[in-house]
This record gives structure tokens, C-alpha cells and sequence, in this order.
């Protein structure tokens, strides 16, 4: 089969690395020419308002799946007609807009941090009233990473968010005092078939995330977790990988928000799973049967961001997996990342403390010490 993927960065990637095993195809959508899973298929390089581009994809894939929850739902409403696109524009626009994904949340009855929205500056201080300091400001759309957001305690740090955010519309929410951040990683086959990945734990660092293990310890909330992101695929009629970030409260669970795409959060599973969570997505718009998503021991995923490792240093360390995206590196750019497995969590910390070892200030720069922390 040939699939066509909206976006071509590294989640369309390793797509493409799981896929090409299984005998598919790949061509890629992406507006930037040095797309970085270009290098694994073709690529149409062009805007997606580009309706002679859009054709000209369509018409060279027998079905249409994306990397990237941003693409424009005008261009998946488009290519709809020509070929089927899973997960579709319905997906993708409760997920690019934080007041439309909260607002479903709350009908779905899955609880989230108290939002309440903000197109001007009268309504944001209103809506600052209503939540109460702190709260949490964000753009409504293209907010990744912790990019478009700011945490205020009061009225003076209001207003200069207000500065940096004003030309954008706002949620505000309310500050969750959570204990850790945790993801579910669901999938969604065409004939209705899911299936539902371990509790990942995820560490970030100035809103980007840097590791996640799983399964996570203290399973408590599995099934709280996998209820939640079972109503989100069921009352989509979704199709494909799905990530819901999650606060955990304690023992009780609050949504943050939803990709619908495969996430970084899963990438453990390239090496920690029966079955990777970029094979199952495959699977599931294929309507193959879905692939376990049983673990296998315990795995940690370190991102790699800005520099390259020396080779020399992380390859020389048998047990970790390398996986790179093939990017330039950029400050503040996942250029690959690093999973470990051992065969149990206690197993795991000692390889971490060894690697740690190796690999010293390089693991510093890179931002991956934060595991250890
Ligand atoms: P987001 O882009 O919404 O995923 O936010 C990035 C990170 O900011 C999250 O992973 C959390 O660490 C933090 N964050 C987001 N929303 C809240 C909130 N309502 N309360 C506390 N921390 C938050």
C-alpha cells in the first residue's frame, strides 16, 4: 500500500521505518524542503493550501494519515474526497484548539483544569477573577512544547503575559498542583478494534519533554487513564495512534490535552513493546488487526535536544538504542533520542546510573539529566 503523510518530521519518520518493514510505501507532505523523512520516501514540498500539490498527493497514495496535528482542516476537508484520511478533520479540530479540546473534555466528563477563555484584555482579567491565581495562559492554537504560555501569580505578571500573548486568542487555566505527568498512548483501528499501551511518566524541562519510562510505577490510575482515552476514540470514531496527557492528581487523573497522532511519549515503544506504537498506527488506518501493546520489562526514552551525542560516547554504551531523526542540529531541536530497557524498573535504574556515567557533561548538555532527577 502507499501511504501518504501529512508532515514530515520525525514522527513521519519513524512511520516510514516501521512501515517499510511491514512493505508499505511512503510519500510526505511537507511545506519545508529539508523535511526530515524525506529521506525515506518522497516528498511533495509545498504549502497546504496548494490544492494542485494536494491532488497531486492524493492521487499518488491509496490512503492519507499525518505526523502533525496542525495541518489545516480545509486541507484534510480536501483530501477527504479523493482518499480516505484517518484520523480525519473532526480529530484534528478538537485538538487544535485548547477551548474546543477542553470543552470536550468536560462533555465527555473526563475531567480537566478549570478553563474559561479570553479574546481581549477585559475578558482576560475576568477570566482571571473566575479561575483564581495562579492560573495558566495559553494560546488557543499552535501552542507546543510550552511555547504560547505563561504561568502568572498576579496582576502585574498578567499584564506582561497580556504583552507577549495579546495578538493571539487565550484560555485561561486554572495551576494544577499535580504529582507527575503521565500519557496514555491509545490506538483505534477502521473496524473499531483498540487497544490501549501501559501508563508512560513523563519529565519535562521548560515545557518540552525530555524522558518518559514505562510502564510507569504505581499503575493505579490505569484504568482511570485508558476509560478517558477510550471515550475520546469511541465518541470520534477515531482511527490511528491517539496520546492523552495526563496530570495526576494523586491517584486521580485530569486531562491536559490530546494529540492525535503518534507522540513522543510513546517512542519507548520502539524498543520496549511488542509492538511500536508507529506499527500499531500503521495497523489501525490499514485495518490490519492491532499488534500487542503488551511491554517488555521496563524502558526508559531519553529526547536528545540541540547537540548531537559524540557517537564514540552514547553508541559505546551497549544497552542504549539510538534513534536519529536525521536533523540539523538547532538549539532546542529533538534531533533523536535514546531508549534503555531492562528486563524490571530496578534493573532499569542501574543501567540509567551506568549511562549517566558514560556519558557525563555530554548527558548534561543535552538535557537528558533530567531522568535522574
Ligand atoms: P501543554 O503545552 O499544555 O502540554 O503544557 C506544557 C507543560 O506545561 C505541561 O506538560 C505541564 O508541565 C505544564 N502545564 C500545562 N498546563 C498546566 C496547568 N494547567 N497547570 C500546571 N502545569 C501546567
Amino acid at each position: 500500500m502507499k501511504i501518504g503523510v501529512l508532515g514530515g518530521g520525525q514522527l513521519g519518520r519513524m512511520l516510514a521505518l516501521e512501515g517499510v518493514r511491514l512493505g508499505q510505501e511512503f510519500v510526505f507532505f511537507d511545506p519545508a524542503p529539508d523535511a526530515c523523512a524525506g529521506q525515506l520516501g518522497r516528498h511533495i514540498c509545498a504549502d497546504y493550501d496548494d490544492e494542485a500539490a494536494l491532488t497531486e498527493f492524493a492521487e499518488a497514495v491509496d490512503l492519507i494519515t499525518l505526523d502533525f496535528e496542525n495541518v489545516p482542516t480545509a486541507a484534510t476537508d480536501f483530501l477527504s474526497a479523493f482518499k480516505p484520511v484517518r484520523p480525519g478533520s473532526q480529530a484534528l479540530r478538537m485538538a487544535q484548539d485548547r477551548l474546543t479540546e477542553k470543552t470536550f473534555f468536560s462533555d465527555l466528563q473526563i475531567p480537566c483544569p478549570l478553563f474559561s477563555p479570553a479574546s481581549d484584555w477585559q475578558q482576560l482579567q475576568a477570566s482571571c477573577r473566575e479561575i483564581g491565581y495562579p492560573c495558566v495562559i495559553k494560546t488557543r492554537r499552535m501552542g507546543y512544547d510550552g511555547k504560547g504560555q505563561a504561568v502568572v501569580h498576579n496582576d502585574d505578571e498578567l499584564a506582561k503575559a497580556w504583552e507577549t500573548l495579546k495578538d493571539n486568542d487565550l484560555i485561561v487555566e486554572a495551576f494544577v498542583e499535580f504529582k507527575r505527568e503521565l500519557s496514555i498512548i491509545g490506538v483505534r483501528s477502521v473496524s473499531g478494534s483498540t487497544a490501549f499501551y501501559p501508563l508512560t511518566e513523563n519529565r519535562h524541562k521548560n515545557g518540552i519533554l525530555i524522558t518518559s519510562f514505562a510502564p510507569a510505577v504505581a499503575d493505579d490510575v490505569r484504568d482511570e487513564a485508558q476509560r478517558y482515552a477510550g471515550k475520546i476514540l469511541d465518541s470520534l470514531e477515531y482511527c490511528g495512534v491517539l496520546a492523552l496527557e495526563l496530570f495526576d492528581m494523586g491517584g486521580r487523573l485530569m486531562a491536559n490535552e490530546m494529540a492525535p497522532r503518534v507522540h513522543n511519549s510513546g517512542h519507548w515503544t520502539l524498543d520496549g513493546a511488542v509492538t511500536s506504537q508507529f506499527e500499531n498506527h500503521l495497523r489501525a488506518v490499514m485495518d490490519w488487526p492491532l499488534g500487542s501493546t503488551n511491554a517488555i520489562g521496563a524502558t526508559a526514552m531519553m529526547n536528545w535536544i540541540g547537540a548531537m551525542p559524540d557517537p564514540a560516547n552514547a553508541l559505546s554504551y551497549p544497552n542504549a538504542r539510538w534513534h536519529d531523526y536525521g536533523k540539523k542540529p538547532r538549539a532546542g531541536r529533538k534531533v533523536g533520542h535514546v531508549n534503555i530497557c531492562a528486563d524490571n524498573i530496578l534493573a532499569l535504574q542501574a543501567e540509567l546510573g551506568k549511562f549517566a556515567m558514560a556519558l557525563g557533561e555530554q548527558l548534561k548538555s543535552s538535557g537528558a539529566d533530567a531522568f535522574l532527577r
